[in-house]
């Protein structure tokens, strides 16, 4: 079992109260070696309707003003910084992440209150300086009602921060699921809003379990007026056809296959280093990683030996252990897919430039897959055209600006894509000819929370960060008042 003085309670938090006694219960293991850290109880359909219904009662009864919201946030934001080293160790414990990159990724959590605190403003009614009709027109930002909020495991503690302050900072209560492989994080978080934060019982719950129920609960709740997910295109896909009924609002962040773009002007050691984080961060499962990366022909062969330089210096490892940069793939399956990818690949006619052979893994934990280079992506890959979710770079040629974009927009997905060159008007012109939400230029980095962020055709719809991370979770109400 993971022991930390974060974890004291680990069940559900609803209605103000830990609920540890679950119909069923559900394990979270150390993805790198299958250690039990924690044994969960599954509260089902009941249990996520009760939170409903809690955060229902707290809508009605205990509206917060904007004031004290801003200082909720606030407060929230600190509790990452004071606790930073320790919910770094829980999120790496349970995702694999390496522990740098989870104190990382504490600092861009605590960032989206922070943000949403700062934003606040946007909130404030608006009068029209106009008197249409003889009245006085004001267009209020009311919350948008309860929000459900669903995430996945590869930013345990971010992906929900994103809609978390969002939703607080706009009025609303919330009802939250984290991933079943990921849930210790935020359940280390909520004990610290417990013990720290006097809030109404009912303004957050987190609920623990197999998803398809207590999203069905969340989908026939009269009082649930968003649910804002992120993960598959799959599972998106699914919700769009539960919201219909109910007519529930969406905010979908879902998959990506962010093509890195080279171009042959451009500084191709700075592109090489620009490429390592962004591919190989949380071994490269992030939706905003580089899927494919695209390099006009006449510089491929000397963009590919500079990468593969510097992929031959990872060292794969366990999360918690000194200089590791790429930690185990979250499961067995996660593994299956990269692999079916790269052989694939090989199969068609792709070179292996970097990497060794990979063993499958006995158990469905210790998925380390080496990071791996592939020369001669083409667009009959399923790399081309599928997210691989794992440590492998697959660079493919172009010949013009016009056959990149051609390329680049080739996938059904548009969240995020990179331009390397040094030719300011092209980075300009291929930018605004890219279908996808989040452009890098000359840069990979990828979203933050000063700025909005989401996806373009099946990567999604809404935003999150920035003040519209705010706006999302709110309803345009507007007063006319006559003389
Ligand atoms: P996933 O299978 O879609 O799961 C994501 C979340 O949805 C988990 O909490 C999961 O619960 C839950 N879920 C699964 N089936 C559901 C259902 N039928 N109804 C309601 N909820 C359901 O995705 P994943 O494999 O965990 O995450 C990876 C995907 O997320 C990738 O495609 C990645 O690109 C995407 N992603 C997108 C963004 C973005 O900002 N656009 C950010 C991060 C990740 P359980 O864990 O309990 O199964």
């Amino acid at each position: 079992m993971l022991i930390s003085p974060l974890l004291k309670h680990p069940g559900a938090y609803v209605d103000g109260q830990w609920d540890r006694d679950g119909e069923q219960s559900f394990r979270v293991r150390d993805p790198a070696t299958g250690q039990v850290l924690a044994e969960l109880p599954d509260h089902g359909g009941h249990g996520a309707k009760r939170a409903a219904d809690a955060a229902t009662r707290c809508m009605r009864h205990d509206a917060m003003s904007l004031d004290n919201r801003r200082a909720m946030l606030k407060a929230i934001a600190q509790l990452h910084d004071d606790h930073r080293d320790e919910l770094a160790r829980i999120i790496t414990m349970e995702n694999g992440k390496p522990y740098a990159e989870a104190q990382g990724e504490v600092a861009y959590a605590a960032g989206f209150y922070r943000q949403a605190a700062r934003h606040m403003g946007v909130l404030e009614p608006a009068t029209l300086d106009e008197r249409p009709r003889d009245c006085l027109w004001t267009v209020h930002r009311r919350p948008a009602g309860v929000a459900a909020l669903i995430t996945p495991w590869n930013f345990p503690l971010a992906m929900m921060a994103k809609k978390l302050a969002g939703a607080l900072g706009a009025g609303c209560a919330v009802v939250m699921k984290p991933a079943e492989q990921t849930p210790l994080s935020m359940i280390a978080l909520m004990q610290l809003i417990d013990e720290t934060l006097e809030l109404p019982a009912g303004l957050i719950n987190l609920v623990l379990g197999e998803p398809q129920a207590i999203s069905d609960a969340w989908f026939a709740h009269p009082a649930v007026r968003i649910v804002s997910f992120t993960g598959s295109t799959e599972v998106g896909q699914r919700l769009i056809a539960a919201s219909a009924a109910n007519v529930k609002r969406l905010a979908l962040e879902l998959g990506g296959n962010a093509p890195f773009v080279v171009f042959d002007d451009a500084n191709l050691d700075r592109a090489a280093d620009e490429l390592m984080p962004n591919k190989f961060r949380c071994s490269g499962q992030t939706c905003v990683c580089t899927n494919r990366v695209l390099v006009q022909q006449r510089v491929m062969e000397t963009f590919a030996r500079k990468v593969a330089e510097r992929v031959a210096k990872l060292k794969v490892g366990h999360g918690m252990d000194e200089g590791v940069a790429v930690g185990p793939l979250i499961d067995r399956a996660g593994w299956d897919k990269v692999h079916a990818h790269v052989s694939d690949a090989l199969a068609r006619g792709a070179t292996l430039v970097q990497g060794e052979p990979a063993e499958r893994p006995a158990e469905n934990f210790g998925a380390f897959y080496p990071p791996t280079v592939l020369l001669g992506l083409t667009p009959a890959m399923r790399i081309a055209h599928e997210e691989t979710f794992g440590p492998v770079i697959a660079l493919g040629g172009f010949h013009d600006e016009a056959d990149l974009i051609a390329q680049a927009n080739d996938t059904i997905h548009g969240l995020a894509a990179y331009v390397f060159t040094a030719d300011a008007g092209r980075a300009a012109r291929v930018a605004a000819q890219l279908h996808f939400g989040h452009v890098g230029l000359n840069t990979g980095v990828g979203p933050t929370p000063e700025a909005p962020f989401g996806g373009m055709k099946q990567s999604g719809f809404g935003r999150e960060g920035g003040a519209e991370g705010l706006l999302e979770f709110t309803e345009i109400q507007t007063t006319a008042a006559g003389k």
